[in-house]
């Protein structure tokens, strides 16, 4: 197999042959077709989360085919398209897991962080993570939906049933979940960096009722806004644009500090807080009723060899929606 291997922190990925890899007990290896490139690959090879690994494989939006099953697998087939996320494996047994939030288990696995992932031609994960993905689609266009989909929708989950909701950020994630959220019958508002009114127009035509800057105060007051950016500072913005009672969900993974804000601005109720990973549940839920989404991502694709071209495309934001390799 090959991969694009990050051999050290802060230094480019290293296109590197590797020995095939065989499952072991209650495994699958995947021979990749697609893989996304999300925001945590580059925290990841920025080493800004905790205890990072190398060598390392990164990628975690895997989509393939099942190419070679462990013994005791149960449920899927060789030639099978699956997705594997994120989350890899979780011990089952910890506090956490012990009641349906597998999301904070204390003995995680992690996709392209902890466990190499799918910036590769193969890759080998937990079956019992992976998620079956059914024929309708192209590979290309669901890889995006295994991380900035999935995480969109917990975020989505964890902002409430109101229905105006704000995005700050308007990356992969966004652009997914502003079609999510159009489907549910929500009023979207798009908050991106001051002044990018292409990514302005583009949330627009995904059905944004309204996008601007995020230094910008909405036209009404929102129920709920969902940060996807790494920037501190839009939590404050975020508190003073949503209304008495309202939510802030930070959903990333890593985030600059929070400059300190009066405490009027969390007064009334309005609620802070995070989304950390997944459960499978939330890849079950998602994933079953994407088909009727008519979800449209927007990818630009890049061969699996120019990862790192993609992964300095994603920090300048040159592009709009999903940057996906495909080997
Ligand atoms: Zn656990
Ligand atoms: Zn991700």
């Amino acid at each position: 197999m090959w991969a694009m291997v990050l051999n050290n922190l802060r230094t480019p990925l290293e296109w590197t042959e590797l020995p095939d890899r065989q499952p072991t007990s209650g495994q699958i290896r995947v021979n990749v077709t697609a893989c996304g490139v999300c925001r945590t690959d580059l925290h990841v090879v920025d080493g800004e989360l905790p205890d990072p690994r190398a060598p390392i494989i990164p990628g975690h939006e895997i989509v393939g085919r099942i190419d070679a099953i462990g013994a005791g697998v149960k449920g899927l087939t060789i030639g099978e398209r699956v997705g594997i996320p994120w989350l890899g494996h979780t011990c089952g047994i910890c506090p956490y897991c012990s009641v349906n939030r597998e999301n904070l288990c204390d003995h995680p696995v992690f996709t392209g962080y902890t466990r190499d992932g799918g910036f590769a031609t193969a890759t080998i994960a937990d079956a019992r993570f992976a998620f079956p993905l059914g024929e309708a689609g192209r590979d290309v266009s669901l890889a995006p939906l295994l991380c900035a989909g999935l995480i969109g929708w917990r975020s989505l989950t964890m902002a409430g049933s109101g229905r105006k909701i704000g995005l700050y950020g308007f990356g992969a994630a966004a652009h997914i979940l502003t079609q999510v959220a159009r489907h549910q019958g929500r009023s979207v508002f798009a908050f991106t960096r001051p002044g990018d009114v292409a990514t302005q127009s583009f949330a627009r035509t995904l059905g944004a009722t309204w996008a601007g800057g995020s230094e910008e105060m909405p036209p009404e007051p929102l129920d709920a806004a969902i940060i996807f950016a790494t920037v501190g500072d839009l939590v404050p913005l975020a508190l003073k644009a949503v209304r008495k009672g309202g939510r802030v969900v930070c959903a990333g993974i890593h985030m600059n500090d929070i400059p300190s804000f009066p405490y009027a601005l969390l007064w009334e109720e309005r609620q802070l807080l995070s989304v950390a990973n997944l459960t499978r549940q939330d890849g079950i839920d998602f994933l079953r009723q994407t088909p009727k989404m008519d979800i449209v991502t927007h990818t630009t694709t890049y061969p699996l060899k120019n990862a790192n071209q993609a992964l300095a495309d994603l920090r300048a934001g040159l592009f709009d929606g999903a940057a996906v390799l495909v080997p």
